[in-house]
């Protein structure tokens, strides 16, 4: 099942097109995308009763978040290898664990301001909690997970290097900095959910390309990790860290620059496209 935000309505696909959940039901789920988290094995019901399966042509001008507004969004630093090695660290024996605060959520498409500071890119999948819960099993685990969806986890550098520790969540939740979509991807709809490729164009270039596989911390072992200490709600978001080729790892460091298209593509989950902006470039009169 593919599952959008559209306009701020669950929609989900079936044969193709988009299905309005709350007036397809009938009342029953939706319209809001975080209410069927919350009644999430009864609205698997109805949604295979439709045999809700494949994604949607869509046009993504009018797609949000498939998680708009989390309770809690957890995201881990370090979690491939070769992206420790280029960060300078060694791979680390336990997540490294921060939050992007939920105001920094967006869609799957449009501009992104770039603020004051050096920004950088980093892809992710990102994996929405269904059913919550404390103490979840890694064999468990993908059973509380509704879906997965892809994500950036864009990041300020100087901010973030600023102070005498790293400061992840500030430095990584400006206006923007957290895109989700462009649909939330059931895990039935996956060979192997965990081993997806996963990979990051600037104006075309490939700048990192991956499988998910290469992750020292698989999603079941981050949400059997997360929730031995944090209660998992429904509608909670994962983002899974980044692989190797983001720019401050680069000689010479690179960075977003004003008019640059950040493409970032999950196989199998889908693809989102931001055009980032520069504050002003568009206006050199003021
Ligand atoms: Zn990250």
């Amino acid at each position: 099942m593919h599952l959008y935000n559209h306009g701020g309505r669950l929609a989900v696909a079936v044969d193709g097109a988009l299905v309005d959940v709350h007036t397809g039901s009938g009342g029953a789920h939706g319209p809001d995308p975080h209410a069927v988290l919350d009644d999430w094995s009864a609205f698997c019901a109805w949604a295979r009763r439709l045999d809700a399966v494949g994604p949607a042509t869509v046009d993504a001008t009018g797609l949000d978040a498939p998680a708009p507004r989390p309770r809690q969004v957890f995201a881990i630093g370090l979690n491939y290898g070769d992206h420790a090695d280029e960060a300078g660290f060694r791979p680390p024996d336990t997540p490294v664990v921060f939050t992007k605060f939920a105001s920094a959520i967006t869609g799957p498409q449009g501009d992104i301001a770039l603020p004051e500071g050096d920004v950088d890119w980093e892809v992710e999948l990102v994996a929405v909690i269904g059913r919550g819960g404390r103490d979840i099993s890694e064999a468990r685990a993908w059973s509380h997970v509704a879906g997965l969806t892809v994500g950036q986890d864009l990041s300020e550098r100087v901010g973030q290097m600023a102070g005498p520790a790293p400061q992840f969540s500030l430095a990584k939740s400006h206006d923007g900095f957290a895109p989700m979509g462009p649909a939330l991807v059931t895990v039935d709809e996956l060979d192997d959910p965990d081993d997806l490729t996963i990979e990051c164009r600037i104006d075309g270039e490939v700048v990192q390309s991956a499988r998910t596989s290469d992750m020292i911390f698989p999603v079941p072992e981050l949400v059997a990790r997360l929730s031995r200490v944090v209660e998992l709600l429904p509608g909670d978001v994962v983002f899974t860290g980044t692989p190797p080729g983001v720019g401050f790892g680069r000689t010479p460091a690179r960075f977003l620059q004003d008019g640059e298209e950040l493409v970032s593509t999950v196989g199998g989950v889908g693809t989102m496209r931001h055009r980032l902006r520069r504050s002003g470039a568009q206006d050199p009169g003021r």
